[in-house]
């Protein structure tokens, strides 16, 4: 599969015909926020963010990127809607934050700029894509050796469709329904498989829990639903 099959455009029009509201925390976007300060400290349990070269893979409006450069980073973020690069440039100049983004698939950038980032992050994107090993094999040859790529995304468990489907889209209506197809979702042990096969070991994983009745997220061992990974490539 070449980096212009490994795309679903209809995923990529979904989510840039949002794009105008993806900085809104109260928008359609909210859970993106609300889980952006986890992600954040998770990463910083691994790294220490300061001066390091960063790309965001699938990066959207920014959300993550911009926190990663907040935090020191050198980031760059990648995404393949037009839209949402814009957005997220929009957001850059309003913020003051300085982040590169470009509209590039990661399997291209991976072949332009091999061994080139100190760690690469990709968030919540693995379950857009036709071949999410593509993707983790395009993470693996960016980032240089030794250094940390950290991936979430759905676990295929039917308490997930639960969740993160019945009740996230269509009861709480927390996400836009459609968000997520279930078939998609990775299982933890998929992704070891396929990261280990790319010479990306596992270094710690945990579950991003959401509480209905205090509406708040937190990480938990709990990986049944949402979870996020950290691997280490070889050197
Ligand atoms: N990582 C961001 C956005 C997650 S939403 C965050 O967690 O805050 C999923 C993103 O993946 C969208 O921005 C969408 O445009 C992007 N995407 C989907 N398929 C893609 C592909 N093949 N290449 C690059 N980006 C893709």
């Amino acid at each position: 599969m070449t980096s212009i099959d490994n795309v679903h455009p209809a995923e990529i029009n979904k989510f840039g015909s949002m794009a105008e509201r993806w900085w809104d925390p109260q928008g359609e976007f909210k859970t993106l926020h609300d889980i952006n300060p986890l992600r954040l400290e998770f990463i910083q349990r691994y790294i220490n963010l300061d001066g390091q070269r960063i790309v965001d893979v699938g990066c959207g409006g920014g959300i993550l990127t911009e926190a990663l450069a907040k935090h020191g980073a050198d980031a760059m973020g990648i995404d393949l809607s037009e839209d949402l690069i814009d957005v997220a440039d929009l957001h850059g100049l309003e913020s003051g934050i300085k982040v590169h983004y470009r509209k590039i698939s990661a399997e291209d950038l991976a072949s332009q700029q091999p061994e080139t980032f100190d760690h690469v992050t990709c968030m919540e994107m693995l379950e857009h894509v036709p071949d999410p090993g593509s993707i983790i094999q395009a993470c693996a040859t960016l980032v240089k050796p030794g250094g940390m790529v950290f991936f979430s995304t759905l676990n295929r468990k039917p308490k997930a469709y639960l969740l993160a489907i019945v009740a996230a889209e269509h009861i709480l209506r927390m996400l836009p329904k459609g968000t997520h197809d279930y078939k998609t979702f990775i299982k933890p042990s998929e992704l070891s498989k396929s990261a280990r096969h790319c010479g990306l070991s596992l270094q710690g994983m945990v579950g991003i829990e959401y509480n209905p009745f205090t509406k708040l997220f937190s990480v938990s061992k709990d990986i049944d639903v949402n979870y996020i990974a950290a691997f280490k490539r070889e050197s």
